[in-house]
């Protein structure tokens, strides 16, 4: 069996990080998604949040993934799923670097571990979830660019 893992911040989910999921799951027989803490910055969303907000986006996947929440060393859970698979999203050229950098990292400590990437889709080079908040914040419309349940967290969060 084919397992990976796609470990990211989620906050909160996008269409980008859906469509990097899709395309993995044509390529893995089962798909961890990983929600995790980004110690250089504060999330808007909860971890239960975020990991809510997937796990209802991805319902129709449900038998190949699996949304979890891991607050330690990538490599440890990654091991601890019996996986040797990091997906991770490219958008453009901007992330070469930041993502080169953690994947060479993460070969040293673990000669055994893969990073692949998986390049989105152009509609979607330019989204991340900071955009989307900042979007909403100001209450534009973010219809087309999250899952319809995400649009409706961010009504709620970012409220007149
Ligand atoms: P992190 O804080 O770990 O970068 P993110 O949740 O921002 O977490 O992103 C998780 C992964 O998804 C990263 O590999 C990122 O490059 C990728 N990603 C984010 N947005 C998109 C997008 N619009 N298209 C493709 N990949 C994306």
């Amino acid at each position: 069996m084919r397992i990976a893992v796609y470990p990211g911040t989620f906050d909160p989910v996008t269409n980008g990080h859906i469509d990097i999921i899709e395309r993995a799951l044509k390529l893995f027989d089962k798909l961890y998604v990983l929600v995790g803490n980004n110690p250089n910055k504060e999330s808007t969303f909860t971890a239960k949040e975020r990991v809510d907000m997937l796990k209802s986006a991805l319902k129709k996947h449900n038998h190949k993934i699996q949304v979890e929440f891991f607050d330690g060393l990538l490599l440890n859970y990654v091991r601890k799923k019996k996986s040797n698979v990091i997906v991770r999203g490219l958008r453009a050229i901007s992330d070469f670097e930041f993502e080169f950098q953690r994947a060479q990292f993460n070969r040293e400590f673990a000669k055994d571990i893969e990073t692949i990437f998986i390049m989105t889709k152009d509609d979607y080079a330019f989204l991340s979830s900071s955009i989307i908040k900042e979007i909403a914040m100001f209450h534009g419309s973010v219809k087309g660019f999250v899952p319809e349940n995400v649009e409706k967290k961010l009504k709620e969060k970012f409220k007149k």
